[in-house]
């Protein structure tokens, strides 16, 4: 009787042990979301999403890198001359160190944008909306000089009939900001690991962008 007690004591003790333990180890995840409308060419569907790090749907992580949209996987990197932006924490010495190695070498470097959630990719939902996450989602993309070097489509290869569809004309060898396929900022960040926007293949040319797959 009184063992049995004891056990059930025991238990209980254990229990509330293993909940404690839980909430210690419990990661929480919040992240902006939006959708891209491709009929309507704007972002709808604002929301904040604030979640247990467990509960994460294979969409909010990418597998290859380990990285999500959690902003809490995201860490800020401030460099001096330029805006404070985040990339995911495991590339973020990568990405420090190859900035600083440019920005030391005199290459004209202005802005960088990194980690920004938004749905901006893959299959269209019922209302027109974009469901897949860009890299720029999980912080393991970045975009160098955005004014300097714009996003294109129509443009299988760079040339007259490309159109500028985002941010400013690309013009390398005139514009000191715009980046050159074979200049020191293309080839560290390829050295990196990373691929370029501005070589990827399909309609579209990102010049600004590089991420581990090119888009
Ligand atoms: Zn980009």
């Amino acid at each position: 009787m009184l063992s049995g007690a004891c056990d059930n004591l025991r238990r209980a003790l254990l229990v509330v042990l293993l909940m404690a333990s839980n909430a210690v180890m419990a990661q929480s995840c919040h992240y902006q979301d939006w959708r891209w409308n491709v009929a309507q060419q704007r972002a709808v569907q604002h929301t904040t999403v604030i979640k247990d790090t467990s509960n994460l749907l294979p969409e909010e992580l990418d597998v290859p890198s380990g990285c999500s949209v959690c902003a809490e996987d995201q860490q800020a990197i401030r460099l001096e001359g330029l805006p404070e932006f985040s990339v995911c924490k495991r590339y973020a010495s990568l990405v420090r160190d190859t900035l600083l190695q440019l920005i030391g070498q005199g290459e004209e470097i202005n802005s960088v944008i990194g980690y920004r959630v938004g749905r901006t990719r893959g299959d269209i939902d019922a209302q027109g909306n974009r469901r897949g996450f860009s890299n720029h989602s999980f912080g393991i993309a970045i975009d160098i000089n955005t004014a300097h070097n714009g996003l294109y489509g129509n443009c299988v290869q760079f040339g007259p009939r490309c159109k500028l569809l985002r941010a400013g004309p690309w013009r390398p060898g005139d514009d000191p900001f715009s980046l050159q396929p074979d200049g020191p900022t293309v080839k560290a960040f390829k050295q990196a690991g990373f691929k370029w926007g501005g070589e990827i293949e399909g309609r579209q040319k990102d010049f600004m962008h590089f991420s581990p797959t090119g888009y």
